[in-house]
């Protein structure tokens, strides 16, 4: 185990099931897809991924299944050069996405948490010791949120700065926003957190930015896709826009986002630098299909 850790994870690890269909099959009805193409992914697995393709020292405190798909995941995160002391294996399945891809490119996709529902506080605890070596710890929303609280309170103890991307949505207790700096969010999740998709229709991201910051975290960041990033902290707001790229799939570009801002913040930038690099990891991200596939080294960086 490396003495420290620039980013640590708590987090999904998931084997993204992909098929590509003409159609989506209505109730009772069976339709023939493409060949199954399985990736390793997982909002959490991809963040320990992404950074620890920048350069970064990344270990992750996870569970996958005993099964093929938790060999798989496993074997993926070591790839990258990511430290599994605590992916814990649980007997049974691992977390999957079942995912259907429209002619048009559009996803739908079913979420099977599996070994992820597994992950507790005391998985959490067993890892103090990588927690209070890192100098970012970081989480989303796909593991139990017993688990993220139990982080939020280790990286606070550590002194570790807590990072927190609200995805997918869902309630987070004041405690765990307390602790953001920053708290990330997508368009969508803002406006969820707001209070409603009129938020998004033509709301102003700054304005969205300042509202998010009021809601408790020490700092915000809200993402736009091609149209960059807002940054809203104690300095107030900056928008933050993205290189200019041609997006051919925007797979994980979010997870890519927050991983590279994690690392460069633990390398010690400010905020505003950390989401310049990161909009450039994103944006590299968007060039190339899949999540972790799509994931650049630093001599990959648009300018
Ligand atoms: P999510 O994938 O979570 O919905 P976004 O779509 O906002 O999040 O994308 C996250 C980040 O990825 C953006 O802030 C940006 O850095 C990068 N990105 C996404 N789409 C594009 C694009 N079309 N061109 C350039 N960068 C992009």
């Amino acid at each position: 185990m490396p003495e420290q850790y620039d980013v640590v994870v708590v987090g999904s690890v998931n084997a993204d099931l992909v098929v590509g269909v003409d159609r989506r099959p209505a109730p009772g009805e069976t339709v023939l897809g493409s060949d199954l193409a399985t990736h390793p992914g997982g909002k959490g697995a991809n963040q320990a991924v992404a950074a620890a393709r920048l350069g970064g020292r990344v270990g992750i405190v996870g569970r996958v299944g005993d099964d093929g798909h938790g060999a798989l995941l496993r074997g993926a995160l070591a790839e990258a050069g990511v430290d599994l002391a605590h992916l814990a294996v649980t007997p049974g399945p691992s977390g999957v996405a079942l995912i259907t891809v429209g002619p048009d490119g559009d996803n739908s996709i079913i979420v099977s948490p599996g070994a992820n529902a597994r992950l507790t506080p005391d998985d959490v605890a067993a890892a103090r010791d990588m927690i209070a070596a890192a100098s970012v710890v970081t989480f989303q929303l796909e593991v139990p949120m017993p688990a993220i609280e139990a982080a939020a309170r280790a990286a606070a103890s550590a002194g570790a700065r807590a990072v927190l991307n609200l995805s997918p949505t869902a309630p987070v207790p004041a405690e765990v926003l307390a602790v953001c700096d920053p708290l990330v969010v997508n368009e969508h999740e803002a406006a969820w957190l707001l209070g409603g998709p009129g938020a998004a229709d033509g709301a102003d991201p700054e304005r969205m930015a300042a509202a998010l910051l009021g809601s408790g975290p020490r700092s915000a960041v809200i993402t736009l896709g091609a149209d960059g990033v807002v940054v809203a902290d104690a300095e107030g707001t900056a928008r933050i826009p993205s290189p200019k790229v041609e997006a051919v799939d925007t797979t994980g570009a979010g997870d890519a986002f927050t991983a590279a801002l994690c690392l460069r913040l633990a390398r010690g930038d400010s905020l505003r630098d950390a989401a310049r690099y990161a909009t450039r990891v994103g944006a590299a991200a968007v060039r190339r299909p899949g999540a972790q596939t799509s994931y650049p080294t630093p001599d990959e960086l648009p300018a």
